[in-house]
């Protein structure tokens, strides 16, 4: 290395995590390098298009832009008021953000403020203490961010980690401890009915990857409070991505796209690393580094180096990839005899044999958002957690074409049941673990992120450090992970920490 301090970065991928860590990292005078092997930015929050209609691909819900919460603090800290770049982008707070519709044919709206949403569960669900439970998921998640936004070193890692969490304005919530461990399970009252049951259990799926028996009660909070938080963005999920790359480059920044990272080679003590990359016809390029940011998954950042150093990375995480996610998609076109206003549902069923799963998450372009669809059509994305591991180490062509299928008929089932007579389909595709996998190089489509639960909790979680010196990973499989929220959080910590190292104040 040519300098004293870490200054030259090379952030590989081009998702919510790499855009957030190199938009603060160039905005303080690093210089920073991206890059994504795909056309576009955003990852399993981008986009594809088909002739006039825009489609997100995986993410659709925005959420962390209320004040204190992740996305607000990362527009503060790049000097820009988050008020002006939603509104300048057009990104709108929803009132009304969801509306779910469980197995037993009732439906209940989630709305943005809270004792209406009491109500509405009170007129569902009479005879229950509804506000009990989630007003101390309302206070533990506020409770939660405060602690994030204060220290900056969360989760402890390392002895001054540690020294930082002491200071007296955290040690005050020295309570909330506990409830990174103890599951939510055992703050719900007996006489809770199942339907109930269900309803928490699909919604902290969407949210933390895990459910009810399983998820940190303090997670659990982030994750049924959310869409308190729920934003709508015109144009899909990665307008605000694309707001990054602009920041990036205004800030001397360098963001490369159809740039592979093929190979990460340490150069020894203090001599930074080399990175080869692909380029289109299977050109290849090197570039040094001082410092490496990795957004790859903690089952594909091996694969990046070779020998003994590829060993020691699979050994580290090896079998935490137990209990993770993969993803069924459809992608619809549907011309709208009524336009959706409620942009987001949630449709539970019962356990389907083909997916083994309960919910179907549907998301609406907004039907005035015509950089996605021409007037009268919105588009739709529709999603369901499923078992990676059915199209894994080989499906057969005709298996795999059935399992498409099988998911469409479910899709297009539900949709005229919960929406009869409203639309006419005009466009229709699906998407596959395998899909995930050509598009964002995330192992076996493994996506959302770790689960949350005993196993994988604040201490066990991996870390962002790793035990190559100024080798580093961020994005949803360590900590905090999962979601734009979780990745943009740990971003920011690791900006923070890199930031620090050069005297540079986050
Ligand atoms: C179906 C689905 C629905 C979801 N819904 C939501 C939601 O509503 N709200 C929400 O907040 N989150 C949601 N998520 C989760 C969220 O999208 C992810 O957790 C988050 O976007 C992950 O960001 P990341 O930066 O960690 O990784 P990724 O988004 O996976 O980005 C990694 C990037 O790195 C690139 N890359 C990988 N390897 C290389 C390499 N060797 N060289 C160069 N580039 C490389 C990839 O192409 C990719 O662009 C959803 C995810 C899915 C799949």
């Amino acid at each position: 290395m040519s300098r004293e301090f870490p200054r030259k970065i090379a952030i590989i991928g081009g998702g919510y995590s790499s855009l957030a860590a190199a938009s603060l990292l160039s905005h303080h005078g690093l210089e920073v390098d991206l890059f994504e092997g795909h056309t576009y930015l955003g990852g399993c929050a981008s986009f594809f298009k088909r002739g006039q209609y825009k489609f997100d691909c995986g993410a659709t819900t925005l959420s962390g832009l209320m004040p204190g919460r992740p996305l607000h603090s990362l527009l503060l800290s790049l000097d820009v008021k988050p008020e002006n770049i939603c509104q300048k982008l057009n990104i709108t707070h929803l009132e009304t953000p969801m509306k779910l519709h469980l197995s037993t044919g009732k439906s209940i709206t989630r709305h943005r403020h809270f004792s209406t949403f009491m109500e509405e569960l009170a007129a569902q669900f009479p005879g229950i203490n509804h506000r009990r439970l989630w007003q101390r998921m309302k206070e533990l998640e506020a409770r939660l961010w405060e602690v994030i936004g204060a220290s900056q070193h969360f989760p402890p890692k390392s002895l001054s980690d540690l020294g930082n969490l002491l200071k007296p304005r955290i040690i005050k919530k020295v309570d909330l401890g506990p409830q990174a461990f103890i599951p939510l399970k055992t703050h719900i009252p007996s006489h809770y009915p199942q339907e109930l049951k269900d309803l928490l259990n699909e919604q902290l799926l969407i949210s933390t990857q895990s459910t009810l028996k399983e998820v940190p009660t303090l997670l659990a909070a982030m994750g049924l409070t959310y869409p308190e938080d729920m934003h709508y963005s015109f144009g899909g999920i990665s307008t605000l991505a694309y707001f990054l790359k602009e920041t990036i480059e205004k800030s001397g920044g360098k963001i490369h796209l159809r740039r592979k990272v093929k190979e990460v080679i340490p150069l020894g003590k203090n001599k930074g690393f080399e990175l080869v990359i692909q380029k289109a016809g299977n050109k290849e390029v090197r570039f040094h580094a001082d410092l490496v940011i990795t957004s790859t998954t903690i089952w594909d950042t091996p694969k990046l180096f070779k020998g003994s150093i590829k060993e020691r990375f699979e050994e580290i995480h090896k079998n935490k990839d137990k209990g993770t996610w993969g993803a069924m998609t459809a992608y619809y076109a549907l011309k709208t005899k009524s336009p959706q206003n409620i942009l987001y549902h949630q449709i539970h069923y019962k356990n389907d044999p083909t997916f083994n799963r309960g919910s179907l998450f549907f998301s609406f372009s907004h039907p005035d958002d015509h950089e996605r669809a021409p007037q009268g059509i919105q588009t739709l994305t529709i999603s369901t957690h499923c078992d990676a591991n059915r199209f894994y180490p080989h499906i057969d062509k005709s298996d795999y074409e059935k399992i498409k299928q099988a998911f469409q008929s479910l899709c297009e089932e539900k949709l005229k049941e919960i929406f009869p007579d409203e639309f006419e389909i005009l466009h229709a595709e699906i998407g596959t673990p395998k899909t995930f996998e050509r598009f964002t190089n995330r192992h076996r489509g493994l996506v959302g992120g770790l689960p949350h639960n005993s196993k994988n909790n604040i201490l066990t979680f991996p870390a962002q450090e790793t035990y190559l010196e100024n080798f580093y990973q961020i994005g949803d499989t360590t900590f905090p992970g999962q979601g734009i929220v979780g990745v943009t959080t740990g971003a920011m910590i690791l900006a923070g920490k890199i930031l620090k190292k050069n005297f540079l104040t986050p």
